[in-house]
């Protein structure tokens, strides 16, 4: 059997958000980037809402106008529901003073990740897919690893596989940016799911979803139900629609054993608003599922490595950080595998800073994730209110700006105490913390938006 080496400095597992952004910065310092990614891309990715927070990286990374020439759908904020209408708000970017930039994208992370993967590229890395990390060593002397092709019998390089060849690797460093495959911290037992957000995800593509004819066509929209499941709306081209819903694990499983199509469609017919918008919609994508898709490492790096994007950690989709969150550990890790190779002495003091920002921007989103399955939190979100600028320190930080300054961090303390107080005194009117079913009439949410077909 042939095995050919490839020597690097860095080894990219993985060539979504993550690893390419790591790929460009890292290649275009002048560093050896060997990107293998186990998919042949385009490739179908859920993740498709950005953060404004992202725009700021995309700049950074010279996307801006590869991007805009995209004409991808434009997010200007979110609108919320609850599922029978009673309560419903809009939260517009500019209402946040500290929001990096007031409009971002929601995408087919098919193409987006194309693009990105293509930059990596041009910037200089070695990016080959259909090509699957299977082994890897950590030791003195650096990073030994092994590839196998995955399903395909061409590289993109355009070079010929034979069935069982694999690739020898070596490099200075690894990073896993494996997304939940988790590679590496499944190798080295590092992934902790996190009890309080056991969740399951349902979803699939839509058309003939009606739009608000305003300039908020784009916006995310986000139905809360009473049994704090909740449905996504995103819409990811000028027909289709992204539909999704997250349960808790134990919701799921009192549906018994159906197919994810019919579950999607069951709750979406029995929850009034999403009904109202999905009536003459047609399904044009399989549904899938998803479960237990929420953990943290017990390290974000260690000897010879770093993990990055989902291979590290992944929160909740209710505030769409991931992609966000994938792109600045990607750029961080960059910055953290270049000091290193400046200096190599291992253990990396670089490795440090990087576990350390990583674990402070995780906590920070942390909050909102647990506050979001809390029915007081419910409560208060639904229905935003600016006093004391509490929802500019929300927005400013829903925005992915989770370094605020010193007064939005107090406002947020005021709102986090204003939710620990829902629970025994009715700060704002109650819907999710109220336990009979709301007797109020359904309000069509056409009413509340102004949508049109
Ligand atoms: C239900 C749900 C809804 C979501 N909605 C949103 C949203 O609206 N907005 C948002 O921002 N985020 C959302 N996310 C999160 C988002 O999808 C991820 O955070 C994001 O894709 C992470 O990017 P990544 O680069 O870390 O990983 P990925 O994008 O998953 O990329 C990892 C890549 O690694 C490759 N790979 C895996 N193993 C190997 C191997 N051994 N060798 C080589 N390659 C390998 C895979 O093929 C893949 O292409 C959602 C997540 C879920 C579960």
């Amino acid at each position: 059997m042939s095995r050919e080496r490839l020597v690097c400095d860095v080894l990219i597992i993985g060539g979504g958000p993550a690893g390419s952004a790591a790929a460009i910065q890292l290649a275009r310092q002048g560093r050896r980037v060997l990107l293998l990614e186990r998919q042949r891309f385009p490739r179908f990715h859920i993740g498709e809402s950005l953060l404004p927070a992202s725009n700021v990286i995309f700049q950074r990374l010279g996307l801006g106008e590869r991007l805009a020439a995209e004409k991808l759908v434009e997010k200007r904020g979110a609108s919320f529901a609850t599922e029978d209408g009673e309560f419903s708000s809009y939260i517009d970017f500019t209402v946040g003073s500290e929001v990096p930039a007031p409009l971002t994208y929601q995408v087919l992370r098919s193409r987006f990740d194309e693009i990105l993967l293509d930059l990596a590229k041009e910037a200089g890395a070695d990016v080959r897919e259909l090509c699957r990390v299977c082994d890897i060593a950590f030791k003195d002397d650096g990073v030994h690893a092994v590839a196998t092709p995955e399903g395909g019998e061409l590289l993109n390089c355009g070079e010929a596989l034979n069935g069982g060849d694999t690739f020898d690797i070596e490099a200075e460093v690894a990073l896993d940016a494996s997304g939940q495959a988790g590679f590496l911290s499944k190798r080295l037992g590092l992934r902790r799911f996190d009890p309080e957000l056991r969740h399951v995800a349902l979803y699939a593509h839509f058309e003939g979803i009606p739009r608000p004819s305003s300039e908020r066509s784009g916006d995310i929209r986000i139905i809360s139900c009473r049994d704090m499941s909740w449905i996504w709306m995103i819409p990811v081209s000028e027909t289709v629609t992204s539909v999704g819903v997250v349960m808790s694990r134990a919701t799921h499983a009192g549906r018994g054993k159906e197919t994810p199509e019919s579950i999607l469609d069951r709750i979406l017919t029995s929850t009034p608003v999403a009904a109202e918008q999905t009536v003459s919609a047609k399904r044009v994508s399989k549904a899938c599922y998803e479960a237990d898709f929420c953990y943290q490492p017990t390290a974000f790096a260690g000897h010879r490595w770093l993990l990055a994007g989902d291979a590290a950690a992944f929160l909740d989709p209710a505030f769409s950080t991931g992609v966000m969150l994938a792109l600045e550990s990607g750029l961080d890790a960059a910055v953290a595998v270049d000091h290193a190779l400046e200096e190599p002495c291992w253990p990396s003091l670089a490795f440090d800073d990087y576990q350390h920002t990583q674990r402070q921007r995780y906590r920070f989103f942390r909050r909102f994730a647990y506050g979001f399955y809390d029915p007081a939190f419910r409560d208060l979100f639904f229905q935003p209110t600016n006093r004391c600028g509490m929802l500019d320190a929300i927005v400013s930080g829903l925005s992915g700006n989770w370094r605020l300054s010193r007064l939005h961090r107090l406002r947020l303390r005021l709102f986090f105490a204003l939710v620990w107080l829902q629970r025994y005194l009715p700060v704002a009117p109650r819907f999710h913390t109220r336990g009979s079913s709301s007797a109020k009439a359904v309000r069509p949410y056409r009413q509340l938006e102004g949508s049109q077909t």
